[in-house]
């Protein structure tokens, strides 16, 4: 019989070749070691949840890091093999892998394919070789165009670039030429983040010992809106505040997220969203591989999410599309009508000119899109 409901399915692969200079996720360099034992942990992980998810068919696998293209293919294949054999796979239609360039061959990229990987998200973030090697990546902007085209030769016709801007000592030159240049290369998609500074990485310490000067707003606004308006004329759809695609390759995947649907999320530190609950794995490799092999899920911070903060939670998330909120999708879902719902914060919303109503639809202006966290608070 035919599972009725949809997943996302996140997995996380902790390993690095290097810790980049602004990162602050869940990754790790120098622990190759660790590798097999995790791989066996993942596996483990995907059988608990087999009787968990039974009656839902996965949508969408992400498989993220951390770069999962760092560790032994083999590794990967046998993940995906796995999900085929535990899950509901019969609807997947998007299965992504991060992959960053310095770490891609062919004989990987082959095996991702037949593992049933088709699409594939490339970490290159600038095209200068200087500023590369400032945010301490391990590639060179030659390197990344190598594996582009080396991907699209084992035939991926599915691929995403990552790119950021902001980045302490990136001129507004420096930003044309990394988009014009991506998007000559005619991805299927493109990302484009502002560079956020976080606390507890290098740059977070040199900021703080007044070492490193994050770039004024105002140039971090024109490199936004020169990337949404340059991608457009090279025939992107701007469908997300940081995301770009052709018609037809919108990340199906990071759409699960932004309007709030099911997925879960497996391997350290993964977050899910299931069952009415939010929460996420432990985020040390050690303690998850420890709970794990004890029989256990290794969850933390499980929170019920009642009806009233999933409906904030649905605007907030919705606002970040470029299309908004439908109306017609929250009656569907809520059974109440946004606009009675919220009728304040749009009120004041839109008296400041950061969210409009648009046949039928609850948006962000283009203000609201430099102001979008100031929106988003109004909904908390
Ligand atoms: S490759 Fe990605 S996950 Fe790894 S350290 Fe760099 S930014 Fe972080």
């Amino acid at each position: 019989m035919r599972s009725q409901k949809d997943l996302g399915l996140y997995i996380h692969i902790p390993f690095c070749k290097a810790k980049c200079l602004y990162c602050d996720f869940n990754s790790f360099a120098c622990r190759d070691d660790f590798v097999p034992a995790y791989f066996n942990a993942l596996k483990k992980e995907i059988c608990l949840y087999s009787d968990i998810i039974k009656g839902y068919g996965i949508k969408t696998v992400f498989i993220g890091g951390g770069t999962p293209s760092y560790v032994d293919a083999h590794n990967i294949y046998e993940i995906v093999s796995l999900l085929n054999q535990k899950f509901d796979m019969d609807r997947c239609f998007e299965l992504t892998i991060e992959a960053n360039p310095g770490t891609m061959n062919m004989e990987k990229l082959l095996l991702y394919k037949k593992a049933g990987i088709n699409r594939l998200s490339i970490g290159l973030q600038a095209w200068q070789n200087h500023l590369l090697k400032s945010l301490g990546r391990i590639h060179t902007e030659k390197e990344f165009e190598e594996n582009y085209r080396l991907a699209v030769k084992a035939g991926f016709d599915n691929i995403n670039v990552d790119l950021i801007f902001a980045i302490p000592g990136q001129s507004f030159k420096d930003w044309t030429e990394t988009v014009t240049k991506v998007a000559k290369l005619n991805p299927q998609h493109i990302s484009c983040y502002s560079l956020i500074i976080e606390e507890g990485t290098v740059f977070g310490t040199r900021f703080s010992k007044g070492e490193l000067i994050p770039v004024e707003d105002e140039l971090d606004r024109e490199m936004y809106w020169y990337a949404v308006e340059k991608l457009k004329t090279m025939g992107y759809k701007h469908y997300e505040i940081s995301n770009f695609s052709k018609e037809g390759f919108e990340c199906a995947h990071n759409l699960t997220y932004w309007k709030e649907l099911e997925y879960i999320g497996i391997g350290a530190s993964a977050h899910s969203y299931f069952n009415g609950k939010r929460f996420n794995n432990t985020y040390n490799i050690e303690e998850y591989v420890k709970i794990i092999n004890s029989g256990r899920l290794p969850v933390e911070n499980e929170i019920n999410v009642e009806t009233k903060d999933e409906i904030s939670e649905f605007m907030m998330l919705g606002l970040r599309l470029v299309d908004g909120v439908s109306i017609e999708e929250f009656y569907e879902r809520f059974g109440k009508n946004p606009l009675e719902v919220f009728r304040n914060q749009i009120e004041t919303l839109s008296k400041r000119g950061l969210v409009t109503i648009e046949q039928n639809f609850i948006k962000l202006t283009k203000l609201g899109f430099d102001l979008a966290n100031q929106a988003f608070m109004e909904f908390v």
